[in-house]
């Protein structure tokens, strides 16, 4: 089975159904992040329609500024959440530095939560690496999903060791630097993304919709760069995936996907 660990589903619009069809038709298991509260409502509805779909609750740090007084009411949101995420610290696409203490102040909120809660958590990441490093050593939280990341090897070096996994998205097709980041994940910590529905239309500066067989490709190009096949990745990418809700309990309803019958009799 494909996995899409990164999407926005809430964001589709007029395009929802035929993505949800994709989805199951295609076999994508989806983990739909959220941006904010009226989101996380929207994904858990989204989530009734799909048996394929995680919906899972997170403030994205564009959204932190206007959350950080409001943290008993994203408390109960984070409970009533088998997973978080998005969640994280932009200190490179967020220029207005004033939104920055919130964001920290918000994001350690949330991880405390999640090693409270011993909920898998997915991060963005962007100029702020190292900084939520320190925060999954302090709360001790070691599942945790780096979408997308970009940046210094060394920080992703440091993050290898200490066991987090990597969503590698569509950046791919386009980045010298991505590319390298794809090669360098070793293959126990390999997952896909797509960040869909916007991600290629913020890359390519385009209209284009991002749908959800877009994961093929790039599960395509990974195996492409690691010298492998998109049959291999694949497999490699949901035995990833299922060690990291093992024994979630909180996951339960996903658990039959991923038991080992499921993963060696792929449709
Ligand atoms: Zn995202």
């Amino acid at each position: 089975m494909l996995i899409d660990a990164h999407v926005h589903l809430d964001k589709y619009g007029d395009l929802l159904d035929q993505a949800l069809q994709e989805i199951d038709q295609k076999r994508i298991f989806t983990v739909a992040t959220a941006m904010d509260i009226p989101s996380y409502l929207e994904l858990q509805k989204i989530g009734e329609r799909s048996d394929l779909v995680l919906p899972t609750f997170g403030i994205h740090p564009r959204r932190a500024a206007e959350y950080a007084d409001r943290l008993q009411e994203i408390g109960r949101c984070i409970e009533s959440s088998p997973a978080i995420g998005e969640i994280g610290l932009d200190f490179h696409w967020v220029k207005d530095t004033n939104t920055y203490p919130a964001q920290r102040k918000v994001l350690d909120y949330f991880i405390a939560a999640a090693s409270e809660q011993n909920k898998f958590v997915n991060l963005h990441t962007k100029g702020g690496e190292k900084e939520i490093l320190e925060l999954l050593e302090k709360y001790g939280v070691r599942r945790a999903i780096i979408h997308w990341y970009s940046g210094p090897m060394d920080i992703l070096y440091a993050m290898i060791d200490f066991g987090c996994y990597f969503t590698i998205g569509v950046e791919v097709h386009y980045s010298d630097h991505i590319k390298e980041i794809a090669k360098a994940v070793p293959d126990h910590l390999l997952l896909t993304e797509t960040d869909n529905p916007g991600a290629l239309k913020w890359l390519n500066k385009n209209d284009e919709i991002g749908m959800p067989t877009a994961i093929q490709n790039v599960v395509n190009k990974v195996a492409e760069l690691r010298q492998s096949t998109p049959e291999d990745i694949t497999r490699l990418v949901h035995t990833n995936f299922s060690r990291l809700i093992a024994y979630d309990f909180q996951l339960n309803r996903f658990v039959s996907l991923f038991s080992p019958v499921s993963s060696l009799s792929r449709a």
